[in-house]
């Protein structure tokens, strides 16, 4: 680690100089206080990004895995979304009038996922709280049901853990917690359908927020049947259900939804859906919209707590519709996933010819290695198979040579822009990185 450390900071000093000015601006030195938890003691800073590749402003080339944890799963800078973007922005930006490429779009996020009904806004964070108020106000339910160790975002009720006594607590790391996390918030472990049940039972819960694979603590898959159980719990229980895809889209062009046939009540989305202009999206089922529409009241709408200004604005729009027409096509989706199964048999040739107590999991064009032998089956199994030093290394080992991971964990997605190549490098970076591990 420390010779990797000395040689990241000898290769990168523009980098290095930029950091230190920053310190005089910006909170922590960076514009958003995660990129402090890059390796190497200070991020990269980007020069130009396009396709699966960007250079930094040491004129060091990367190919990117992270693709800004999925914003840019199409790429960066993918050509059909840069002449959507050319054109729609001198014509006008934002104007809290709905343009026709809103209904292109409704149309089509209806074919891909089966929900009727959608409505628009810029983060997938938004459009997870924005599906939590609607929830509430249709259930006339207070409380939220998550698994243990999710992400949606930086959605209050969501920073709940289980602690090691079953209570819910606040996530370790929350920052200025609005209230007790108990309040608001059951929680239970993924693939837990006996939980499930147990919590579900209170009759207390507006909605159960879902990714359809944990993909945030590593990539937690559900197991044979665990989604029937859900929806059918979520039925009968009068719960909704809301399925957030923001990750899970790496599953094919309709999401884990479309691919296994999910019936969410509502479904969210956010990050790639606009090639990385911010532009989210959530839908309804037929039930559901009936009674938002209800439940929201006409003269009282724009206070509602449902918002954002910028939300629907024309350009996200275009930009989305050129993404959905061109760039996160079926048959981008094809070349994606089969890129994700050679990263994965990559991935597994290093892990048996190391013979390393790791291994892989992949969910369509998302791949991700953990540093245990068995695949978890919770969020909580998930958490204490990471390592952070084994971590940090990896990542900033295979930064020394040109690649970028999603930071965090070790997980690559594939994009339409990704080559062979690209994946076949990672390959040959994790096996000198195994070898000399096993070495030492
Ligand atoms: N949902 C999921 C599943 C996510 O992984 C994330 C972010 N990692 C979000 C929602 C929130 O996205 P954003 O930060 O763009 O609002």
């Amino acid at each position: 680690m420390t010779r990797e450390l000395d040689r990241f900071r000898a290769e990168h000093p523009r980098s290095q100089a930029l950091a230190e000015q920053a310190r005089r601006s910006l909170l922590g030195g960076v514009p958003m206080h995660w990129m402090v938890r890059w390796p190497g003691g200070f991020p990269v800073f980007a020069a130009e990004a396009e396709g699966a590749r960007f250079r930094d402003v040491d004129g060091h080339d990367y190919v990117d895995f992270c693709l800004g944890d999925t914003g840019a799963m199409t790429g960066h800078a993918p050509e059909p979304a840069l002449r959507a973007i050319a054109a729609q922005a001198p014509r006008g930006i934002t104007l809290m009038l709905p343009s026709e490429d809103a209904l292109w779009v409704g149309e089509e996020m209806a074919r891909r996922f089966g929900l009727p009904y959608w409505q628009f806004a810029l983060t997938a964070t938004d459009a997870n709280r924005f599906a939590i108020r609607i929830a509430r106000a249709v259930t006339g339910r207070p409380k939220v049901l998550v698994f243990n160790w999710c992400y949606h975002g930086t959605v209050d009720e969501t920073f709940a853990t289980l602690a090691p006594d079953g209570g819910v607590v606040a996530r370790e790391g929350t920052v200025g917690p609005s209230v007790p996390a108990a309040d608001t918030t059951r929680v239970v472990e993924f693939n837990d359908v006996e939980a499930l049940e147990r919590e579900l039972a209170h009759g207390d819960v507006a909605c159960v927020l879902a990714e359809p694979a944990l993909t945030n603590i590593g990539i937690v898959l559900p197991e044979p049947g665990y989604h029937a159980a859900l929806r059918e719990a979520t039925r009968r229980t009068g719960t909704l259900l809301i399925i957030d895809e923001t990750h899970t889209i790496c599953t094919g062009p309709g999401g884990y939804t479309a691919a296994h046939g999910l019936e969410p009540d509502i479904l969210t989305i956010g990050k790639p859906l606009a090639a990385g202009v911010p532009a989210a999206a959530y839908g309804f089922s037929e039930a559901v919209a009936e009674q938002a529409n209800a439940a929201i009241e006409e003269q009282l709408a724009d206070i509602g707590g449902i918002g954002g200004t910028l939300a629907a604005n024309v350009l996200s729009l275009a930009a989305m519709r050129a993404t959905l027409a061109e760039i996160l096509t079926d048959d981008a989706f094809a070349r994606m996933i089969a890129l994700g199964e050679r990263f994965e048999a990559g991935v597994r040739q290093v892990i048996e010819s190391h013979a390393l107590d790791w291994h892989v999991t992949r969910l369509g064009c998302r791949v991700e290695y953990l540093f245990h032998a068995e695949p978890a089956r919770t969020g909580a199994q998930a958490a204490a198979a990471g390592d952070e030093a084994l971590d940090r290394f990896i990542h900033l080992y295979a930064l020394n040579r040109g690649i970028l991971l999603t930071p965090f964990h070790n997980m690559a997605l594939m994009s339409p822009a990704t080559h062979v190549a690209d994946v076949d490098r990672h390959t040959e970076m994790l096996d000198a990185a195994a070898r000399e591990l096993t070495a030492a």
